[in-house]
């Protein structure tokens, strides 16, 4: 375990550094964390969690709260999540009005308000979008109202499919700046192995990633009602701390030890340095689009010069992406240098291909003038 730093707040345990003082901190609860045995919301659990959410004095919470598509079954008689995507952003549709108003009702006991912010992980990448989410949510600090985040289900299903809010709620630890993410569920620890199993044995502390080295993801605890197994917790993790963020991983009962530092769950120490950039979901990103293969001078460029990606720097573009996605620009012995969303269709890229952008402007029009990637929209990958 590392050691507590000269200059730490006391209340600091050793290897649970950054916890008792974060002042920020964003708090993702699971489906199954908030639901009754029945698979309704389960008000009481509601209830408890914001018994200690209002306790928090001097520090701003952001909750990113699962359970719409929970609270959408019963309304609409279905007496299972159905496996359809379909039905499930329906049940979220209907559910997400009545797990905000349980929210509203609870934080309400104590005079508190929340606000509603649906949100993509493509709204914690495009600019304005992300300038505009971060404002709203500053704002809200401002006036003391709590966010509830969700993802947007209507719109988006990567955290249906994926996740259950994990990675929604790292992106969002990193939007606001959090200077803690702590994720709750009905798994009180990540686990060396099936918790189920007699000899597994919590993980108290991941102190660098090699620690995770050899624990089995897949079986090390999956909760029920959610979509999050293990191996999307510790992702999440993996999104926060790379960003400087340390993360507690907790039962959802535990959320008052979780949050003062006390022992409990597992606590990811950061690995990275703190950073504004808006684009760290994108190293995470599980599936670029496609890639293009980089020259030489463009690998330098764009790795050493934080240059942006033009035409000419391109030998060989591959997969079928449109302008504003993902991809994957590689150097020329196929290795991943870097990801960014890219300006052009993959069918306009082959014309554009090793061409200056004054040439391109003059005979294609002053639209082909852009990079290819904008070295604001890029993040370089760790070699
Ligand atoms: N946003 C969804 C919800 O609130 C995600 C969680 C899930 O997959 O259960 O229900």
């Amino acid at each position: 375990m590392p050691e507590d730093l000269p200059g730490d707040p006391p209340g600091d345990l050793p290897g649970r550094r950054g916890v008792s003082d974060a002042r920020r901190v964003v708090v993702k609860i699971g489906s199954s964390s908030l639901t009754t045995a029945a698979g309704g919301l389960d008000a009481d659990r509601v209830d408890a969690l914001v018994d200690v959410l209002v306790k928090q004095d001097g520090r701003q919470i952001v909750l990113v709260s699962s359970g719409a598509i929970a609270a959408g079954l019963a309304p609409l008689g279905l007496p299972r999540r159905p496996s359809d995507l379909a039905r499930q952003q329906a049940a979220a549709s209907v559910g997400q009005g009545l797990l905000l108003a349980r929210y509203t009702a609870s934080f309400a006991r104590y005079g508190r308000r929340v606000g509603q912010v649906l949100l993509t992980s493509d709204d914690t990448s495009r600019r304005s979008h992300y300038r505009n989410a971060y404002r709203t949510l500053e704002q809200l600090f401002t006036m003391g109202v709590v966010p509830v985040v969700n993802e947007n289900d209507t719109v988006a299903t990567d955290e249906i499919r994926f996740g259950d809010n994990d990675r929604l709620a790292a992106l969002v630890a990193h939007l606001v700046r959090a200077d803690l993410l702590v994720l709750l569920s009905d798994v009180d620890a990540l686990y060396d192995g099936d918790p189920a199993r007699p000899g597994a044995r919590p993980i108290a502390e991941v102190a660098v990633p090699a620690d995770l080295d050899g624990v089995d993801l897949g079986r090390a605890g999956r909760a029920g009602v959610g979509t999050g197994g293990m191996a999307t917790k510790v992702e999440a993790a993996a999104i926060a701390t790379g960003a400087g963020i340390p993360v507690v991983l907790a039962a959802a009962s535990q959320v008052a030890d979780a949050l003062s530092g006390a022992p409990t769950g597992t606590y990811f120490a950061p690995t990275g340095r703190r950073s504004a950039g808006r684009l760290l979901w994108l190293a995470h990103a599980s599936a670029p689009r496609g890639s293009v293969t980089l020259d030489a001078g463009a690998v330098r460029a764009v790795t050493e010069g934080g240059g942006s990606l033009l035409p000419a720097g391109i030998t060989a573009v591959e997969g079928e992406f449109t302008a504003g996605e993902p991809i994957e620009l590689r150097d020329e012995t196929g290795r991943a240098v870097a990801r960014g969303l890219v300006n052009f269709d993959a069918r306009e890229i082959p014309q554009l291909i090793g061409r200056s952008t004054r040439e391109l402007a003059r005979e294609l029009g002053p639209a082909y003038e852009r990079e290819v990637v904008h070295r604001d929209d890029l993040v370089l990958l760790r070699a």
